[in-house]
């Protein structure tokens, strides 16, 4: 059975079909392959489009949010701002025999080791020697674990000290342009930016497939908001969508029995801190749902403290149950707070803040930060100058706010403390308010999500495969077959196609080949609808429409057609309203 975690060949099926059909491979073949590497062939690359424009549709559209392409290479400063270059790391043990490598997790998870992304490298070493964990390529009991940054490396042009990386996560596109994007949007608050595409991470051993890549596709969304005004407007639309949550306090007795709750219910009952965050949440199952996964094997999973990324808060992985990896995750929902913003306010000397205009004035006790110049240079001598123009970047304020929040501040590398800092508090009169906007972000992965929908979608009927794919998501929409190809009948059918694929539908038309097979071909590639053209159209100009899922047959009028299928790919009609029944034929 497709999906519901029960068939472990699922996978290898799926990619069988994906392979002999044109959706996905893996890449440079000719040489053997690389790990991690897959080419999405006509098929995948249609149905990723459709993924996306479905992702756009839910997630962007409604809300006027927008979008940027931003580029896929960073300086460095860039993620050393971020925190990725100290972070973005994996537990990578390394065979003593061999020498090969793999994530230390991974091997002990399928030893039947529980540990988490918390786990500490010493203790993950002494695991894997205690359990005897051996090497899936020599077989030896040895292993030392290590830590390995998993982003790509490589230098903007011919200077090797100009180091770059190729970013791991759209999201900071969105953040090192914040300034651009508020004043772009009139600055108005909430400001909801998303991106779509190529992210890079350089996975130690990935043998997952479509899940787990060096190189994939990304759909994320940061919403900017204002901490103090958090509401969101939207709860009251996905009322009806209520989410299998883990909340932290579940993962951590390990009680896989989730709350069954609505955005508004999770966020009132405390599983989820910030409505913006519940309302992604619910937002993304619907998303899921299009995409041909029932509610029942979709979950929300919170992180704990330690295994969340450096920037959160708090996260939930939107998981789908599969059926040879379990629950995977296929979206990440992210409370990244002013994080990231602030991070590259410090190093890039920007303000990231945002102004608020109050309709009455308003006292304010504010905490200004200056820096004691003395001091600074009898500590840091010659790295005095560097630390001032860091600092006259950034307002008093701002600076007594960052002090108070992390401690210290680093200027390039140099840790300056809160004690190279005078503070004063004064009060003041103000008709606006600025501050540093909140983030929740989505982060969705695209080939993960055609993958699940792949193994959703795959069934056997009748000892064949039926790729039962959404309506929506399908690549080809329909198929135009002339019964035989000979009488006219092609031409005919050459003519029903143009009319189709002038009326905007993804159309194919083959004429090869018994009709039952191009119907299990069709069936097979997941076309919804095939318009069979015989005898009959050349007498009263109708045609039969076959449904993929059924094979129930109906006959309609050319002239309708387009109506039809529009209603039937838009407005998601029956297929039984498409026309008049066609007799099932005695064999
Ligand atoms: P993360 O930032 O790790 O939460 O990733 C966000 C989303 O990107 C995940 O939910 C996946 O859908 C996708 N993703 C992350 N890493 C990979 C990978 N190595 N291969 C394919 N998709 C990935």
């Amino acid at each position: 059975m497709a999906g519901i975690g029960l068939d472990a060949s699922i996978t290898e099926k799926v990619f069988a079909l994906a392979k002999r059909r044109g959706f996905y491979w893996q890449a440079y073949e000719i040489y053997g392959g690389v790990g991690g590497f897959y080419t999405l062939g006509p098929l995948g690359v249609r149905l990723k489009d459709n993924i996306i424009r479905i992702w756009r549709k839910i997630f962007l559209e409604p809300y006027e949010f927008i979008e940027i392409e931003s580029p896929t290479i960073a300086p460095y400063i860039v993620f050393e701002a971020s925190g990725h270059v100290g972070s973005f790391k994996d537990a990578m043990a390394e065979c003593l025999k061999c020498g090969k490598k793999y994530r230390a997790d991974h091997l002990l998870e399928e030893r039947g080791v529980k540990v988490s992304e918390a786990t500490g490298l010493d203790l993950l070493e002494k695991l894997l020697n205690e359990n005897r964990v051996s090497c899936p390529d020599c077989g030896s009991l040895n292993w030392r674990v290590s830590s390995f940054l998993t982003m790509f490396q490589t230098n903007i042009g011919p200077y090797k000290e100009s180091i770059g990386f190729l970013r791991p996560e759209t999201a900071q596109g969105m953040f090192v342009e914040f300034r651009q994007l508020y004043e772009i949007n009139r600055a108005r608050m909430p400001l909801g930016v998303a991106q779509i595409g190529k992210a890079y991470r350089n996975e130690i051993s990935p043998r997952q497939g479509l899940i787990r890549l060096r190189e994939f596709s990304q759909m994320e969304l940061e919403l900017f908001f204002d901490p103090q005004n958090s509401r969101c407007p939207y709860l009251d639309e996905v009322k009806d969508v209520r989410m299998n949550i883990l909340d932290e306090e579940k993962v951590k007795a390990g009680d896989n029995v989730p709350h069954n709750v609505n955005a508004r219910e999770a966020v009132e009952k405390g599983f989820v801190k910030e409505e913006w965050l519940a309302f992604m949440m619910a937002l993304s199952q619907k998303f899921l749902f299009i995409l041909g996964v029932k509610p029942e094997f979709q979950r929300f999973k919170a992180k704990l403290e330690g295994e969340r990324a450096h920037y959160s808060a708090q996260t939930f992985d939107h998981e789908v149950l599969t059926g040879k990896f379990g629950w995977i995750e296929v979206a990440g929902h992210a409370y990244r707070q002013d994080y990231d913003l602030k991070s590259h306010s410090i190093k890039s000397r920007t303000s990231m803040e945002v102004v608020e205009e109050l309709s009455n004035p308003i006292k304010v006790r504010k905490r200004f930060a200056y820096v004691d110049p003395l001091k600074v240079k009898r500590d840091f001598g010659q790295l005095s100058t560097q630390i001032f123009k860091a600092v006259s970047g950034l307002k008093p304020y701002e600076l007594a706010e960052l002090l108070e929040r992390y401690g210290n501040i680093d200027v390039n590398g140099t840790v300056v403390g809160k004690e190279y800092f005078m503070f004063k508090e004064v009060e003041e009169t103000v008709s606006t308010r600025k501050y540093v906007p909140h983030v929740i972000e989505p982060s969705f992965g695209s080939d993960r999500l055609a993958y699940a929908a792949l193994e959703y979608a795959y069934t056997i009927k009748d000892n064949r495969v039926v790729l039962k794919l959404p309506r929506d998501i399908a690549p080809i929409q329909l198929a135009v077959l002339p019964l035989v190809s000979k009488d006219g009948l092609p031409e005919k059918a050459k003519e029903v196609y143009k009319l189709l694929i002038d009326e905007g539908f993804t159309v194919e038309y083959d004429e090869s080949g018994y009709i039952g097979k191009r119907y299990a071909r069709f069936d097979e590639i997941g076309v919804p609808l095939c318009i069979t053209i015989d005898y009959q159209t050349l007498k009263d100009n109708t045609v039969t429409i076959r449904d993929r899922d059924t094979w129930k047959q109906v006959r309609t009028d050319i002239k309708e057609l387009p109506n039809l299928l529009y209603k039937y790919f838009r407005f998601k009609i029956n297929f039984e309203d498409l026309g008049l029944p066609v007799p099932i034929e005695k064999p």
